[in-house]
């Protein structure tokens, strides 16, 4: 693996803004992506080598049909070599939507009269985290609004609540965070909680677009907000997911603020940020947007297949927010993780009542509104291996994303026998009979490509243990 080094206008440190929009659009504006160079570049990531913010600017200045299907054939491959067919599965849980911020594109935002306020009770937590666990979910993702109420003692004390849940066999193992920035201290009483990720999303990464979108409140300082996860690190979080909110600038710009972040943290911290998101706006109460910079499908797949080639060590997150249709197909391009059975309407999850979405008790709407369960059956119908391992991250092995990538027999050791046993517990547990037949046919094909990797006896045996009752089995 080689990182070519890079010279910035704003050299990296520590806590130090490092975003300079005329550099970005300098690179945007001189790349040329002749088909030749195009080639070259596609070709540097298949050879496990992360993009330069020039290469980058190569590849998103490709408009070529020809060239855009090239990039999107190598997202595939590079995804489809080094990463298999592991999907990894989660679910949010709105924690409350209480705010101070004015966000434009967001449904909470103070200014919304409409919104209905609420912040769950722990008796309401504990609740959605069993209704949540009965669907054999594993992994979730807490999110909150910005408000003093949701102060780092808070975060810490729902992320340990949800910890503490335990329904039949069911358990949630890897709490992540979407929070407002902390400070260090704050970063360091949530990492005491034990979470996994935290993410915080830039939204864009022009700074005179992010003034326009953030007109009040604590969230109107860009660099306070880039410049969170550096505090994250500092505090020994070091496990951190970075995010644009595609529609708000020139999706260009944001992919190459997303490359640039990353190679922020490897400058200064010699690790890449754990995930990548790249959501679009979706429609949301009192949303004031102009649709200007609106990302069109065949756009978003670009955006999916360029970020993939450009930072082929970073898990990429696709959500809800996209349609049952485009998650299909962007699926192939890069995705690691995707949400399944997802509600945002804050105590949903217990409260089956709640069917139609209401907008005024949402942050956006979601386009895929399927349950756990039809989702996993679509992956298993196309030969993907869902997964709900936490295993890395309990291990104490950080970094888990680039050794799969860097670490040659990294996934066929660990990652795919470790999906196999989490989809095991899931077909046990959870699975309609109709998933159960298709989910161990699933199971039988992934364990034939792991001779020579683990000892097939001893993946078998575990298998067995699981089905005589045993759980949270891992490698
Ligand atoms: N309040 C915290 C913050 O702003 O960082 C927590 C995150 S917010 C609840 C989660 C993310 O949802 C935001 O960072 C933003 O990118 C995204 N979001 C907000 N409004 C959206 C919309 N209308 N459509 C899609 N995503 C949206
Ligand atoms: Fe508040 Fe976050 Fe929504 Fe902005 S995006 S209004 S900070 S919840």
């Amino acid at each position: 693996m080689i990182f070519t080094p890079e010279k910035y206008a704003i050299p990296d440190e520590p806590m130090k803004p490092f975003i300079d929009a005329d550099e970005i659009w300098g690179f945007l504006n001189k790349a040329k992506p002749t088909q030749e160079r195009v080639r070259e570049v596609i070709a540097k990531s298949l050879a496990k080598n992360r993009l330069t913010l020039e290469e980058t600017a190569v590849l998103i200045n490709a408009d070529d049909p020809q060239l855009i299907e090239e990039i999107k054939n190598g997202a595939r491959e590079l995804k489809k070599k080094v990463y298999g067919n592991r999907i990894v599965l989660f679910a949010p849980l709105y924690i409350g939507n209480h705010c101070i911020n004015n966000c434009k594109y967001c449904g909470f935002k103070a200014s919304n009269k409409f919104a209905v306020r609420r912040t769950l009770t722990d008796d309401e937590i504990i609740k959605e985290t069993e209704a949540l666990e009965e669907n054999g979910q594993k992994r979730l993702i807490l999110v909150y609004g910005e408000h003093p109420r949701y102060n780092p003692d808070y975060i810490a004390h729902t992320v340990k609540l949800v910890y503490g849940v335990k329904k039949g066999n069911g358990e949630i193992r890897r709490v992540n965070i979407n929070a407002a920035p902390l400070d260090i201290e704050g970063f360091r009483t949530v990492k005491k909680a034990g979470i996994g990720t935290y993410q915080v999303f830039q939204e864009t990464y022009h700074p005179e677009a992010y003034k326009l979108f953030h007109p009040s409140g604590p969230k109107k300082d860009f660099n306070y907000r880039l410049t969170s996860l550096d505090r994250a690190q500092e505090a020994g979080v070091d496990d951190v997911g970075i995010g644009a909110l595609f529609g708000l600038y020139d999706w260009r710009f944001e992919v190459m603020g997303l490359v640039r972040h990353t190679n922020h943290f490897e400058a200064v911290y010699d690790v890449g940020p754990h995930t990548i998101s790249f959501p679009r706006i979706k429609d949301a109460s009192e949303l004031n947007i102009n649709p200007q910079y609106e990302v069109s499908d065949e756009d978003f797949v670009r955006i999916i297949a360029i970020l993939r080639l450009a930072v082929p060590y970073t898990g990429m997150i696709l959500t809800a927010r996209e349609s049952h249709a485009v998650r299909t197909e962007v699926i192939h391009y890069g995705v690691s993780q995707i949400d399944g059975g997802t509600k945002l309407e804050i105590g949903a999850y217990s409260n089956s009542l709640n069917e139609n979405q209401n907008l005024n008790k949402e942050q956006f709407k979601i386009n895929d509104p399927r349950s756990l369960s039809e989702v996993i059956d679509e992956l298993l119908e196309n030969g993907f291996l869902p997964s709900f391992c936490t295993a890395c991250y309990r291990k104490g092995r950080t970094g888990e994303h680039f050794m799969e990538f860097s670490v040659p027999g990294f996934i066929k050791r660990y990652c795919t026998p470790n999906a196999i046993l989490t989809l095991a517990e899931y077909l046990e547990d959870y699975a309609k009979p109709e998933v159960v037949a298709k989910g161990w046919k699933v199971i039988e094909e992934n364990k034939k490509e792991l001779a020579g990797f683990v000892r097939l006896e001893e993946l078998e045996n575990r298998i067995e243990r699981i089905k005589n009752g045993e759980r949270d089995l891992y490698f």
